[in-house]
């Protein structure tokens, strides 16, 4: 991707949000697609552990993670996993959204880690939201299905995953 302004190459350092031109000095945020996240033109390097596609290095409120734009999950570090939930949730507007109940099927899935390859725990996550997380203890990353955050950041507060077990 190249700078509209001075069509210099565009850099994206670790952890930011927008690209930034070297010559120039411009940065430039790409617009958020229909899920909230800016997709930058970069690949990972990593692949989408569901559809086997290259994960695009991406950002979503403000936090770094890798994203898929075929099955739109998403891949983040558990840090900013727990900070994007209080962010989100914290500017959340409205009613919480009724929860869905979990799917006990989706526990039987079998999920890589697109980063060491070691198959993901896959469990109920202890928080909001009903979802079954992916997630590789040695990497610390989870991978959220799309709308999977919505779930969590959506649900109201009270209500915790009886059959949880584990807290990232
Ligand atoms: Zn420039
Ligand atoms: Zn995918
Ligand atoms: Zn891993």
């Amino acid at each position: 991707m190249n700078c509209r302004n001075c069509g210099g190459a565009l850099r994206l350092n670790a952890g930011e949000e927008a690209l930034v031109c070297d010559f120039c000095h411009t940065l430039v945020y790409p617009e958020p697609n229909e899920d909230g996240v800016r997709v930058f033109e970069a690949g990972a390097g990593e692949d989408c552990p569901v559809c086997r596609r290259p994960l695009m290095h991406a950002s979503y409120q403000g936090k770094r993670l890798e994203y898929c734009t075929n099955c739109r999950g998403m891949l983040l570090d558990l840090d900013a996993f727990g900070a994007l939930v209080q962010i989100i949730r914290a500017r959340r507007d409205g009613l919480p959204e009724p929860p869905r109940p979990m799917d006990p099927k989706e526990l039987d899935r079998v999920v890589e880690c697109p980063r060491c390859h070691q198959r993901m725990d896959t469990h109920p996550y202890a928080g909001p939201g009903n979802i079954v997380i992916d997630n590789c203890p040695e990497c610390r990353l989870n991978w959220l299905d799309h709308n999977e955050l919505r779930r969590v950041t959506t649900a109201p507060d009270t209500q915790l995953n009886p059959d949880a077990w584990f807290a990232p």
